[in-house]
């Protein structure tokens, strides 16, 4: 799940990470009250105003932008809340800006000495380990840094079993070519960052730029943080920060009834059992001349009311020319769920695009009965092979 920048924050400050004072805001108003109480607690006026949205790259499509005054933060924030922002990692159209973050302006104004620096904390799933990822080159051309400079990028492995060490801080410290003060907060830092990305159950953290101030403090200037889903029943607090506004509406309704769906761009919807089923029933889709209009996972217990659910979200993309439905019978019956597809078509109503159904398994040949004879526009297949001929044909 990724949080916003804000959330994030709040995790990190948790667990002692350095965060720049700031406070959300979902309109003008709201941004002037912030804006008052950061004056109060920073004795500064100048103020970073931050969109907030599932993207990054912001810094470059007009989303951060510094505030000198109470005025320019009212009308910074009029200007953002509202605008479609298009950065460099979101779609042409961007996204829709709802609440932005009104946060001290840390890079104090004229000072030479601010330094951006690159962390970033992910699992290397070759090594089976932890790393922290970092570099003394960080801000908005990290990626430029990545293709000229790759050896400018370090990192540290860390074993999980007894977690981020000593001198592998002071390692991180000294290779981002910090000292005195700045060399002794980057070790607090790191080990707090760390403790923060193992106790959220975290699968990335990246935090671009971190900050030396010019008097040698380091703060955490900006927050990507993304939780492992499969975790977050232990987090019912992080669970409260999930955004639906930032979401695909349709894979929304599809967790609220448990099915596992990713929206893609093709053509032919899918609805299989198994994830393993499914990403080979897409790549069958693709071999007979299709392209997958989604993944979906209706899992183990396919049940009549699952498929139906499953057969109102696929329809939903006006893009699904066909549906091939691919039930392996292990656990759950082919008759039954022969019976679910005959069952759901009644219940929708209209479908107007063609069916096809592969059912394997436990009465796959009753399954196949139920469907040849329900006098609908579904046809049955029990090879893999047929109902991929079948996808061909339709396609046509
Ligand atoms: P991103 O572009 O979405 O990654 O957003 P960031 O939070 O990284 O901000 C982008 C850029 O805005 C940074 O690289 C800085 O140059 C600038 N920026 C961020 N925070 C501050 C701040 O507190 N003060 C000032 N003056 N600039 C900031
Ligand atoms: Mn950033």
């Amino acid at each position: 799940m990724n949080l916003h920048e804000y959330q994030g924050k709040s995790i990190l400050k948790k667990y002692g990470v350095q965060v720049p004072e700031g406070i959300v805001a979902f309109n003008s108003d709201e941004a002037v009250a912030a804006a008052k109480i950061l004056t109060e607690k920073t004795s500064s006026n100048f103020m970073v105003i931050k969109a907030q949205i599932h993207a990054g790259g912001r810094g470059k499509g007009g989303g951060v932008k510094l505030a000198k005054s109470i005025e320019e933060v009212q009308s910074i924030t009029n200007a953002m809340i509202g605008m479609q922002l298009v950065t460099p990692q979101t779609s042409a159209e961007g996204k829709k800006v709802h609440k932005v973050l009104v946060q001290q302006d840390i890079y104090y104004p004229g000072a030479t000495e601010i330094k951006e620096l690159y962390m970033s904390i992910l699992l290397n799933r070759v090594v089976g380990r932890y790393i922290v990822m970092y570099s003394p080159h960080g801000g908005m051309d990290i990626e430029k840094v990545a293709e000229e400079t790759p050896n400018e990028i370090y990192t540290e492995e860390i074993d999980p079993k007894v977690g981020l060490q000593d001198f592998q801080a002071r390692k991180i410290a000294f290779n981002l070519g910090l000292s005195g003060n700045a060399y002794k907060e980057m070790i607090a830092f790191v080990k707090s960052l760390y403790a923060a990305f193992i106790n959220s159950d975290a699968s990335l953290f990246e935090i671009n730029p971190v900050v030396k101030t010019s008097d040698e403090k380091i703060f955490a200037a900006d927050a990507k943080v993304v939780i492992d889903s499969n975790a977050l029943f232990r987090h019912p607090l992080i669970v409260e920060m999930r955004d639906f506004a930032e979401e695909d509406p349709i894979e929304v309704e599809a967790s609220n009834f448990s099915l596992n769906y990713v929206k893609l761009d093709g053509n032919v919807g899918c609805m299989v059992n198994g994830a393993g089923l499914a990403m080979a029933t897409m790549d069958i889709i693709k071999l007979s001349g299709g392209e997958p209009a989604n993944f979906l996972d209706v899992g183990g217990s396919a049940n009549a009311k699952r498929v139906e659910e499953a057969f109102r979200i696929i329809l939903k993309d006006p893009n699904v020319k066909a549906i091939l439905l691919n039930i392996f019978g292990g656990i759950v019956r082919c008759d039954r769920v022969a019976q679910g597809v005959v069952d759901a078509y009644k219940n929708i109503g209209e479908i107007n695009i063609p069916i096809i159904v592969r059912l394997q398994g436990t009465n796959a040949v009753e399954g196949k009965e139920i469907i040849d004879n329900s006098g609908l526009k579904v046809y049955a297949a029990i090879s893999l092979n047929d109902a991929a001929q079948l996808v061909t044909e339709v396609l046509k």
